[in-house]
């Protein structure tokens, strides 16, 4: 064995009395784990390479197999984890950043599952969802803070374009070459069946999905890949992407391998390259400068879609979103630090950014006391796992969120975290065509449909409960809110009082 052997983190735990040797896990396992051994006439594996996919699990016909954490262990100590000692050895051999996928899955506090929900009793009655209209639709874009009128007293409706939801969710930036044909045609077709929007990420839009661009909001990241005049006409917003939650103040990497056939044709860039998008807009070093793109976009548009702004959860986020909301965009996008990526430098994903939920605060508090709340749409994402998140958001002055790794694991997704490396099991983040089919974007559709119908009931159940019947009057509704076991500092920035007051 060589010095340099790390013991796998996981390991295939096979009945050999229910083993049938029919190799079914062979074929499904990208990773080339399982093999046939003929001499000894029975199967074997590579543990080393395994993923924690579950792919495997999933389709042995005789529930034979099972995937166990090691317990293999280091004399580790607090501080010095066995994850800590082995990505050293990694990085001793060799010399490279250590790449990561999907979000953080480091122990920092998750403020959603310290923020408990109010419900009515007695003096201000719940609302039965069944019984009575609770409208979950939400508009996205500038609002005048009054009604205006014209000289015949009709409601003068001069508004920017507004983006209509039919639930506050959206699913957010993946792009088609992060993510499969397959997947990106299934969140295409949920959008639609849901009356919501899908986000092509930064890699263009596939020329089959121009169907779907009423549903579709366009992106125009750093790299400008496959951004052309008839690209942002297709959409229904155009969302200028500055920065990301798992991966600010960074650019993206789509390696080579990962470009090919309509991968390179949709993002416009030569097969086999690698599409690395700067850190930086090379033309935006300030807010006026952002201006500038903002109104170029809209310009370019005739004026008739709103532009989004996508900013990361940072230190002093309040004071940006002040300046974005001065840029004369229609809608802030906030990803916070636990979202989700195809591929990130594990050291920038687990250790930059801050929490969503205390951005949000912030920059709502902030928006509102400088009276410029309305100029603009908030949208945050960055780990909404649930409708109770969903309300939680909305109630600390989200007007809708955005959804990723929660849409994901709805097609298939087994959070095995290793997007990077191109071999998704479940056909999701993936280019290989053997391994794109295995997603029927008929099927996944439906389950994105389930999930969000699934996720509008429970709102719906929440808002009732709340004495509340629209989603509007849930918007910054702090009152509603209660914190568990936070600091007085947390309750503060969070703006909400602690269980009990
Ligand atoms: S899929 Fe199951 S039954 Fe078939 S070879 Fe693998 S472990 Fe054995
Ligand atoms: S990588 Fe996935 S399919 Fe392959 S052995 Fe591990 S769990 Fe099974
Ligand atoms: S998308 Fe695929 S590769 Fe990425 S975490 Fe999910 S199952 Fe793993």
């Amino acid at each position: 064995m060589a010095i340099n052997y790390i013991y796998p983190e996981y390991e295939v735990v096979r009945n050999y009395d229910r083993c049938i040797s029919c190799r079914v896990c062979e074929r499904q396992c990208a990773n080339l784990v399982h093999h046939y051994d003929t001499k000894r006439g029975k199967m074997i594996c590579d543990e080393s390479k395994c993923v924690a996919c579950h792919r495997c699990v999933a389709l042995c016909p005789t529930r034979a197999l099972k995937i166990v954490k090691s317990d293999h262990t280091f004399k580790e100590n607090a501080n010095w984890t066995g994850e800590k000692i082995t990505n050293i050895y990694r990085q001793a051999e060799s010399g490279g950043v250590l790449l990561a996928s999907m979000g953080t899955p480091k122990n920092y506090p998750v403020y959603w599952d310290k923020i408990l929900i109010n419900a009515s009793q007695v003096t201000n009655p719940s609302i039965d969802p069944l019984r009575e209209p609770m409208e979950t639709k939400v508009f996205l874009g500038h609002k005048n803070d009054k009604i205006v009128r014209d000289q015949y007293g009709r409601i003068k409706c001069d508004e920017t374009p507004q983006l209509e939801l039919q639930v506050p969710v959206m699913f957010s930036a993946m792009s088609y070459g992060s993510i499969s044909y397959n997947a990106h045609k299934s969140l295409a077709m949920a959008s639609k069946k849901l009356g919501i929007y899908y986000n092509t990420g930064e890699g263009g839009l596939h020329e089959d999905f121009y169907e779907y661009g009423p549903n579709t909001i366009v992106q125009i990241a750093s790299g400008r890949f496959g951004v052309h005049p008839d690209y942002l006409k297709a959409g229904a917003a155009l969302e200028i992407k500055m920065g990301q939650g798992a991966k600010p103040g960074i650019g993206g990497h789509l390696p080579g391998a990962k470009i090919v056939g309509d991968v390179s044709k949709t993002r416009m860039i030569p097969e086999g390259s690698d599409a690395i998008s700067p850190a930086p807009h090379h033309d935006i070093y300030s807010i006026e400068d952002l201006r500038q793109l903002v109104y170029t976009l809209k310009e370019a548009t005739n004026y008739t879609k709103p532009v989004i702004v996508k900013i990361a959860a940072v230190h002093n986020v309040s004071a940006i979103a002040s300046g974005v909301a001065r840029s004369g965009a229609d809608i802030i996008a906030i990803d916070g630090f636990r979202g989700g990526t195809g591929a990130a430098p594990a050291a920038i994903r687990d250790n930059v950014g801050i929490p969503i939920e205390l951005a949000l605060a912030s920059v709502d508090k902030r928006l509102r006391d400088e009276g410029i709340r309305n100029d603009v749409s908030l949208v945050v994402g960055g780990s909404i796992r649930s409708s109770a998140d969903i309300v939680k958001a909305i109630a600390l002055g989200a007007d809708a969120v955005y959804i990723a790794t929660s849409a994901l694991i709805a097609l298939g997704c087994h959070l095995c975290r290793s997007c990077h490396s191109g071999r998704c099991n479940w056909g999701i983040a993936t280019q290989r065509p053997d391994l794109v089919k295995r997603l029927n974007p008929e099927i996944g559709s439906e389950k994105l449909v389930n999930l969000i119908h699934a996720w509008q009931h429970e709102i719906k159940e929440m808002m009732g409960g709340m004495g509340i019947n629209s989603i509007e009057a849930l918007r910054g509704n702090r009152a509603m809110l209660r914190g568990i076991g936070l600091t007085r500092e947390e309750l503060d920035i969070l703006g909400i009082k602690h269980a009990g007051e």
